[in-house]
């Protein structure tokens, strides 16, 4: 019998290419709206906030986009990542599914997040930019880029959210180490930071909020400062298919393909990464993989948020794009500890859901810290929270497989680890975390302020 566990490649099969789902959508894509005049946006507007080869390949619509080798150099640090079969898991189910994970823990941060940033620390450092400014929630993108901009000698500012700041000590330090300079936001030091500590002196911030204030910075710094965002956008979603390309090789070296392909979603980075090379096989080759995006109930944009043009930001500053929202304005509830709190939802995963090419679910916060927690019992690695959503959903697959009695291949991808989400484990073992489901009177309201588009 084959009890084989992990399917490791070599350095030499770090994909040469990104995979970019432009070249494939079966569903157009409405276009990405200037905030201002809510007019299709200009390569000169982005050209404030981003390097010209970043603009390219995110209106681009090549299908492969050549990975550079100085990125896959740097790539080689973590790269190939492992993929293992879960059969401690599988045996403590008692299910006929092969559960199987992509482990993007591996990486120097701790998640799938520099793959994009070494890419976009990469392409900034060689069209001149000096310092690079970005927000970060829970920590994990703001890690990640400062570990990138000391790689490629750029300067990294991080607008981090105020509430994490003050909860999470241990990511800020780390970015501190990697010689980045982190800020709780709202900070007093942007215009639109001051208005809101004016109004709500005691703000705990907000994604969107934090969003706006690296906005602000790189917009006004005459060019020297670019942002960087770690989710959402096309091309972030681009660079993380080396996830996807990787484990499409490895399952072949594990003799198997998987019948659905599940990733925890915030703003989609994660889940795109590993389910659009999955997807160009549905597209092209008539496989028939479901891919299952998986979202909290307190932050539930693809399930219970509208498809349609929102700001990306709290401010109104950065563009507008169709996507699955829960409002600009989304602030998520302290007692949510499982991340995944952005308010709106990659473009291109919310064409698809709305087309019916992925499916969406939400889970509850103490249903995922429980799967969380049989998952390191039985694996050892004790996950992100936010990677916990997808562990819990590949666990449901599991159990359902085992009622229908069904050998079915299940693929997620384990986005994170967790050692420095350990509060939030320590909250959930002293049962202070509850089930909490975003209320739809918050969503209705949210909805009476989106920009009035006419297209
Ligand atoms: C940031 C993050 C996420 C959510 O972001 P996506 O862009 O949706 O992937 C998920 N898991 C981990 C570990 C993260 O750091």
């Amino acid at each position: 019998m084959n009890d084989q566990i992990r399917f490791q490649l070599s350095q030499n099969d770090i994909p040469k290419f990104w995979y970019n789902i432009n070249a494939d959508m079966p569903v157009p894509l409405a276009p990405v709206l200037n905030p201002q005049t809510l007019e299709p946006i200009t390569p000169e507007f982005l050209a404030v906030l981003f390097p010209m080869s970043i603009i390219q390949q995110e209106v681009s619509t090549e299908r492969y986009i050549e990975i550079p080798e100085e990125v896959r150099e740097v790539y080689k640090l973590w790269r190939p990542t492992p993929l293992l079969r879960a059969r401690r898991l599988e045996k403590a189910l008692d299910t006929p599914a092969h559960i199987y994970y992509k482990y993007e823990g591996v990486s120097p941060s701790g998640s799938h997040k520099p793959n994009t940033a070494v890419a976009q620390a990469f392409y900034n450092k060689i069209e001149g930019t000096k310092a690079l400014t970005t927000e970060t929630g829970a920590g994990q993108w703001g890690s990640a880029l400062s570990f990138a901009g000391k790689i490629f000698g750029l300067d990294v500012e991080v607008y981090m959210v105020k509430v994490s700041y003050q909860q999470k000590p241990y990511r800020r330090i780390l970015m501190e180490s990697f010689g980045a300079t982190v800020y709780p936001s709202p900070t007093e030091h942007t215009d639109y930071g001051r208005a809101i500590l004016q109004k709500h002196p005691d703000s705990p911030g907000s994604l969107g909020i934090a969003i706006s204030e690296a906005v602000e910075m790189a917009a006004k710094s005459g060019g020297t400062k670019k942002y960087s965002l770690g989710s959402v956008l096309t091309h972030v979603l681009t660079h993380q298919t080396v996830i996807g390309e990787e484990a499409l090789k490895q399952m072949d070296l594990a003799g198997e393909y998987p019948d659905v392909v599940i990733g925890c979603t915030g703003g989609g980075s994660n889940f795109g990464g590993i389910a659009y090379p999955f997807l160009r096989h549905n597209l092209q080759d008539g496989k028939n993989t479901r891919l299952l995006a998986v979202e909290p109930m307190a932050s539930p944009s693809l399930t219970r948020g509208v498809y349609t043009f929102d700001y990306g930001d709290t401010a109104r500053m950065a563009p507008v794009v169709k996507m699955h929202t829960l409002g600009h304005d989304f602030v998520p509830a302290p007692i949510h500890a499982g991340g995944l709190r952005y308010h709106g939802m990659a473009p291109t995963i919310s064409a698809l859901v709305d087309a019916g090419y992925i499916e969406a679910v939400a889970v509850p916060q103490l249903p995922t810290f429980e799967a969380a927690l049989m998952f390191a019992h039985n694996e050892g690695i004790i996950p992100a929270p936010e990677s916990a959503h997808a562990i819990r959903a590949a666990i449901d697959e599991a159990l359902d497989a085992k009622e229908k009695g069904e050998a079915r291949v299940i693929l997620f991808n384990l986005s994170g680890h967790g050692h420095f989400d350990l509060a939030a484990y320590d909250a959930y073992l002293k049962g202070e975390l509850h089930n909490y489901e975003y209320p739809q009177e918050a969503i209705e309201e949210a909805m009476s302020h989106l920009p009035q588009v006419k297209l």
